[in-house]
């Protein structure tokens, strides 16, 4: 296949992805951002086997065949609230596949190079080892953390990061020795020694990081994946593959920022695991520190809804454990035809994965002009008469503003304690991901409606 073509497609899968990042931004226009992902990324597969039949119809073929019946298995399998899980092992593949390659390149059959292009490539197989193996160790915690498999509180070691430190410094002498070694056998032991202490790196990072600031975590695996990819794309000088990886590593940084603002965190403490935590996490307050909470039915729900003017509702994540946006999206038609103005408002972090609320909402055909982000909805909360908590409790917690012994102080919060009456649909007083307690439930102005959100709300849509 002609070099000039390979190009031309690839630019052109470039532009599809950057086109699929742009629709990705708003809700609107995301299923046609989904689409010119798609086609971009058929378009490069197909592209990528014209180059090499051979390799395409026998390892590359069967690879993505048995590769791509699993992930169809897994992806059907998945719930919804288990997306975040999925997300995470699949970018530790990607930290993997990084390292694999890094290996591959340096074992492999070396190209006539001069020895500068020499030295660059060594830097390149060291480097994209290096971010591989932090991303894959890495998102594995994630995974385990957001599986609950392990639990959420930050591993603080003393000292921590003086081992991270040492551990860098460590890679860097270790990089230095790596590219000036003709030696094939000691540029292996460094490279083993190299894939060691950055999967050792990437898991004590991560482990450092509290539950409260796993979004974060999250957007940052995903942008490290995107470099791992680059970087691999560096090794096997595939245009394409630096393009898609820096996409993703660039988009996913700038989606870490946006959730550091909007859980007023620094992304360099997160980034370098923990920094400025406590040495140990702070005890959270119990539910019986905390006073009586009043619980309201779904038929007094329903007639406090049908007097009201104006309605927030703040979905959480329970909203989505429970599939209630169905059911929630029936109810804002009922009160809309009743005159009464239903608005959402959305947290950055709610849920378990960032646009978690909007994808669900859309899902469910909820108007995407009565979804706000939360700068917009906490100015019209004083003026809104009744706010519906969905499953929702770390984003909607006065302590969070003014108890700074709170793991979450700091996070800006949906103030609906500042509306008329706030109801909360959730099955106990337990606390949320964060694991503190939310003294909202037992404020003069809130109701619990406990039970299921889906039977609760549905059994309120029946009252209205
Ligand atoms: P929370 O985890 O704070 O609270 C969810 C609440 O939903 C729980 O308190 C639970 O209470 C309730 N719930 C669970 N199941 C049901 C059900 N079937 N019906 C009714 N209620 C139910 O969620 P938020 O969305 O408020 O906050 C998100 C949290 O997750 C934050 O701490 C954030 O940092 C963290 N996080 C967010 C990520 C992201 O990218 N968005 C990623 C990782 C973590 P009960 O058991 O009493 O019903």
């Amino acid at each position: 296949m002609p070099d000039t073509l390979i190009i031309v497609a690839y630019l052109f899968a470039g532009v599809l992805f950057i086109k699929s990042l742009g629709g990705l931004a708003h809700q609107k226009t995301a299923r046609r951002g989904n689409m010119f992902g798609i086609v971009g990324m058929a378009l490069a597969l197909v592209i990528t086997f014209l180059i090499d039949k051979e390799f395409a119809y026998t390892y590359a073929g069967g690879a993505i065949v048995i590769g791509g019946a699993i992930g169809a298995v897994l992806a059907a399998r998945v719930a919804m609230t288990s997306m975040p899980e999925l997300v995470a092992i699949l970018h530790s593949f990607v930290g993997l596949a990084a390292v694999l390659v890094g290996f591959a390149s340096f074992l492999g059959p070396q190209a006539e190079m001069t020895a500068v292009e020499h030295t660059i490539h060594e830097i390149e197989i060291y480097a994209a080892v290096a971010i591989g193996a932090i991303t894959f160790t890495g998102s594995i915690i994630a995974y385990a953390k957001l599986a609950g498999k392990i639990g959420g509180s930050p591993l603080l070691l003393p000292g921590r990061h003086g081992i991270n430190v040492l551990m860098v410094v460590g890679l860097v002498v270790g990089g230095v020795y790596f590219v000036k070694t003709g030696e094939a056998d000691l540029g292996l032991q460094l490279l083993i020694a190299n894939t060691v202490v950055s999967g050792v790196l990437g898991l004590h990072l991560v482990a450092a990081i509290g539950g409260a600031d796993m979004p974060v975590v999250v957007s940052l695996l995903n942008s490290y994946s995107g470099w791992a990819a680059a970087a691999a794309g560096f090794m096997l000088s595939n245009d394409l593959l630096i393009v898609t990886g820096a996409l993703v590593g660039s988009s996913g940084a700038i989606l870490s920022y946006v959730m550091c603002r909007g859980m007023n965190r620094s992304i360099w403490n997160v980034v370098f695991g923990g920094f400025g935590t406590g040495d140990s996490p702070a005890p959270a307050k119990t539910v019986t520190d905390q006073g009586e909470a009043v619980a309201a039915s779904p038929a007094e729900v329903a007639e406090m809804l049908c007097c009201a003017q104006r309605v927030v509702i703040i979905p959480g994540y329970g909203m989505a454990v429970a599939r209630a946006q169905h059911a929630v999206s029936e109810l804002t038609r009922k009160l809309r035809e009743r005159d009464v103005e239903v608005l959402f408002g959305i947290h950055p972090v709610a849920g378990r994965m960032p646009g978690h609320m909007n994808v669900l909402l859309a899902e469910a055909d909820i108007p995407y002009d009565t979804v706000l982000e939360m700068d917009d909805v906490n100015p019209l909360l004083e003026d809104t008469d009744v706010a519906l908590v969905i499953g929702a409790n770390d984003i909607v917690n006065p302590d969070a503003l003014v108890d700074d012994a709170s793991p979450i102080f700091g996070m800006p919060q949906l103030e609906v304690w500042h509306s008329g009456t706030v109801v909360v649909f959730k099955r106990s007083l337990s606390p949320g991901y964060a694991g503190v307690a939310n003294p909202l439930f037992f404020r003069e102005n809130t109701k619990m409606c406990f039970g299921d959100a889906h039977d609760s709300v549905t059994d309120v849509l029946a009252g209205v």
